[in-house]
């Protein structure tokens, strides 16, 4: 394939990849924008395995390595449950930082890569920024693979002098790769290299263990835009204009979601990333669960059904709960037989529900609920006090009055879904165990609360069969 084509190719999957971006901001169009992207990654693909730099033998290992890798993701994809998508998604995060780490000193040192002078300050200096971001892009996003995944606890953990440990590590960092760069040879550079990646591991780990459970959201975005901008680098290592901006697509969509995230959360992002917010003060996050502090009052499934037929106008907050439960199904029907019976029924969804952004549309939208019945946070939290029932279904965190009522709660001061204002509140959930942000719920002991305890999914079930057998 000639040069000229391989750019008309790489310019279409660019454009591809921003139509695909654009269909992915909103579920209707969604489904159109992930197949924008598949078709830019194929077409990407295709022209770089027919481009002018590979050739024979590593045509050859390519192919193998691509049967491979796409085996173990194909696998990998049909595998996973739904709930366990955003700790697959920081597990691939972790693969492109180690790519760039590769690719960095496979490049650094390549015989084969021979430049003099100015160009070869540029070209380890990318090296040296690209194995950087990479590493840190690994290593941060190995532990939080293991927060999202409970292998490792959700607080924080704040080395005392955490701030000064860091700012040690930066100068380190950037006093070594003034070494690297002095280093006349590859053999006198690869120590200071190499002993940056090992600052940086630990740089890394350090950064998403200090981080509270309740702003992980904002890490997992974070590091989804450091990987973007760690293919970025690899890019400029590779001299592959595409790579270059397919990861600064994925770099800056990334930052500006960490953005949305901080904003939806009312948090600093500059607090977020030092890490430990909010943990002066707050009830420590226990093991299985804050200890309840007050009475409840329980229903039962019949009693659930006859408060939902009785309502008028019933809001349902979903949460990871019910993405555990895979209970969406189920919740749809129920919702359309109390539209048949001319309720009004909607859906409040908050921007941090489930474990991963959009989380809960994407169940809604697999169960077929309409999106004009699906509301944003800020759009439906004033009509909770004309709201007959708000159902809670496997949600905690989001509906938590603490945030507004306790300033020392760990999530003082992030937005919330007003549930309490409704006439009635249900909550549905197992137990009394607390949700990702480890803290007590208030909402459990107002007054006009109830709780439904049992497996979101079982529990509707139930609900369902009665209201049938009532209709
Ligand atoms: P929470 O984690 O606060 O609460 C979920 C609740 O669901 C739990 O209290 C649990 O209680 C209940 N539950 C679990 N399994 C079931 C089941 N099978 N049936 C019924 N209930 C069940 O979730 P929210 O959605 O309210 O809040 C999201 C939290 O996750 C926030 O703290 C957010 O910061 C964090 N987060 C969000 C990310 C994102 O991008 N959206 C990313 C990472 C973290 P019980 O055990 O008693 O059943």
């Amino acid at each position: 394939m000639s040069e000229g084509l391989i750019t008309v190719a790489y310019l279409a999957a660019t454009i591809l990849f921003i139509l695909s971006l654009g269909g992915l901001s909103h579920p209707e169009t969604s489904r159109r924008g992930n197949l924008y992207g598949v078709i830019g990654m194929a077409v990407a693909i295709v022209a770089t395995l027919l481009g002018p730099q590979i050739s024979g033998a590593g045509f050859a290992w390519i192919i193998v390595t691509m049967l491979i890798g796409g085996s173990i993701g194909l696998y990998a994809a049909r595998k996973v449950q739904m709930t366990q998508m955003p700790e697959l998604v920081a597990l691939m995060h972790s693969l492109v930082g180690l790519a760039a780490v590769f690719v960095g000193l496979a490049s650094y040192i390549d015989p084969e890569v021979r430049y003099t002078g100015a160009e070869k300050i540029f070209h380890e200096f990318e090296v040296y920024i690209g194995i950087l971001i990479g590493t840190v892009t690994f290593s941060g996003s190995v532990i939080a693979f293991g927060k999202l995944s409970g292998k490792i606890g959700g607080r924080p953990m704040l080395l005392p002098a955490r701030h000064w440990i860091n700012l040690a590590g930066l100068i380190a960092v950037i006093v070594l790769g003034r070494i690297f760069l002095d280093a006349g040879s590859v053999g006198s550079g690869m120590a200071p290299l190499l002993l940056m990646v090992a600052i940086a591991l630990a740089f890394g780990v350090h950064m998403v263990m200090a981080i509270g459970g309740a702003d992980m959201p904002v890490v997992v975005s974070m590091l989804n835009s450091y990987s973007g901008w760690a293919a970025s680098a690899t890019g400029f290592m590779l001299s592959n204009n595409l790579l270059i901006v397919t990861g600064a697509l994925v770099g800056s969509s990334g930052a500006i979601l960490s953005y949305i995230m901080c904003e939806a959360m009312n948090r600093n992002f500059i607090s977020v990333i030092a890490g430990g917010f909010g943990t002066e003060g707050g009830k420590p996050a226990a093991a299985g669960g804050a200890q309840p502090a007050g009475e409840v009052v329980a229903v039962s499934a019949a009693e659930t059904a006859e408060l939902m037929r009785e309502a008028r106008s019933i809001v349902i907050v979903p949460g990871y709960g019910m993405a555990v439960a895979q209970a969406q199904h189920t919740v749809y029907e129920i919702t359309r037989l109390l539209r048949e019976r001319g309720s009004d029924v909607r859906f409040a969804i908050h921007p941090v529900a489930g474990r991963m952004p959009g989380h809960m549309n994407v169940l809604l939208a697999e169960a077929k609920v309409p999106y004009d019945i699906v509301m944003e946070m800020d759009e439906i939290n004033e009509d909770f006090p004309e709201t007959d029932l708000a159902m809670v279904i496997g949600a905690n965190d989001i509906v938590n009055p603490a945030a507004q009522d306790d300033p020392n709660s760990p999530i003082a001061g992030m937005p919330v879904l007003e549930v309490w204002k409704a006439r009635t509140s249900i909550v549905m959930k197992r137990s009394m165990a607390s949700g990702y942000a480890g803290v007590d719920n208030p909402l459990f002991y107002k007054d006009n609360n109830r709780m439904l305890f049992g497996d979101a999914k079982k529990m509707l079930d139930e609900v369902l069969a009665v209201m049938k057998s009532a209709a």
